[in-house]
């Protein structure tokens, strides 16, 4: 069968003038799909195809492909391209674009939100569950019950800590200005992985760090929910720097033996087990097609 691209140099422009993603710079090294904790996971997202597509001006593709609404938005990509090239920029620019053409329609996008939302739920108990030895399958009872039950914060009361006794920590969660925190919460705000305090909120973490209640975070799941997209840390107007304090706070769990150090391992291994099915639930929640391509039309 052969393969007809149609692809326009206006096309090429408007994406590479509207997204700001530098896709003309790409070299296809694949840097960016081995780094996308999504591809690692189920093969189904590259961000370096999606790259390529835009540097073709292959809009119409790109506007019916699935992929694009697979992204966290976790930026490695963009992190680790040694030239510069804003793979999740592409997303968010076709991203919008869907929704401007109407392709993803609004009510799609907020059970899309919901669903990514309900996700995290799924996210802490497998973590709950990597930090008590390897997740070794999800069953559909497992899956729905997750992703359907909030998540009851912990009951017990939590006594701050003495001066004295925080100082310890403070010192420990080191180069960073965490005490300047107003707890304005707009780094709660900005997350894209917050949807209920109960199960993660950047904010309540850099406040549990300013009572002094580091073991209780050294010991908590939530900590390892964090996708590292810094967004917390470049929207603090007091310069805290949220995805900072939350890696230093995983390092010590680890070097100070809270949690096991092959947790991070184990949670890539659950990350093949949840994924998957997240991406299925995305394909059901924007009607895609059995030709794997959203199916509304483009206007
Ligand atoms: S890392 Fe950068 S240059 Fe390499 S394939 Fe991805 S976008 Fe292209
Ligand atoms: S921003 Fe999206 S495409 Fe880029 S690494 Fe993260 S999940 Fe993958
Ligand atoms: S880096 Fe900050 S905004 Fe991003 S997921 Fe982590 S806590 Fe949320």
């Amino acid at each position: 069968m052969d393969l007809i691209v149609t692809s326009t140099s206006e096309q090429r422009n408007a994406i590479e003038t509207d997204a700001r993603a530098k896709s003309h710079l790409c070299w296809t090294c694949g840097t960016c799909d081995n780094e996308c904790p999504v591809n690692l996971a189920t093969s189904r997202l590259s961000p370096r195809k999606i790259v390529r597509l835009a540097s073709f001006g292959l809009l119409d593709e790109l506007l019916r492909m699935p992929e694009i609404w697979y992204c966290l938005t976790c930026q490695r990509c963009v992190e680790v391209c040694p030239n510069g090239v804003q793979p999740a920029e592409v997303i968010r620019f076709i991203r919008e674009e869907s929704l401007r053409r109407q392709i993803v329609k609004w009510d799609m996008l907020l059970d899309y939100e919901k669903l990514f939302g309900r996700f995290q739920r799924v996210r802490l108990h497998a973590t709950i569950r990597s930090m008590n030895g390897k997740l070794d399958t999800v069953s559909d009872e497992q899956w729905y019950g997750w992703l359907d039950a909030p998540v009851e914060p912990p009951g017990t009361e939590i006594t701050p800590r003495t001066s004295s006794e925080r100082k310890v920590y403070f010192r420990q969660v080191t180069g960073t200005n965490i005490t300047l925190c107003l707890t304005c919460s707009e780094c709660t705000n900005c997350c894209p992985v917050f949807y209920e305090r109960s199960v993660f909120d950047p904010q309540a973490t850099i406040r549990m760090v300013n009572l002094g209640l580091t073991e209780e975070l050294l010991l908590s799941p939530s900590i390892w929910l964090c996708i590292g997209c810094g967004r917390c840390s470049n929207a603090c107007t007091q310069t805290v720097k949220g995805r900072e304090i939350i890696a230093r706070l995983r390092r010590m769990a680890i070097d100070g033996g809270w949690v096991n150090s092959r947790l991070p391992y184990r949670l890539k291994d659950a990350e093949k087990l949840i994924y998957p099915r997240l991406l299925d639930e995305i394909d059901a929640c924007l009607g895609v097609s059995s030709g794997r391509t959203l199916s509304s039309d483009i206007g």
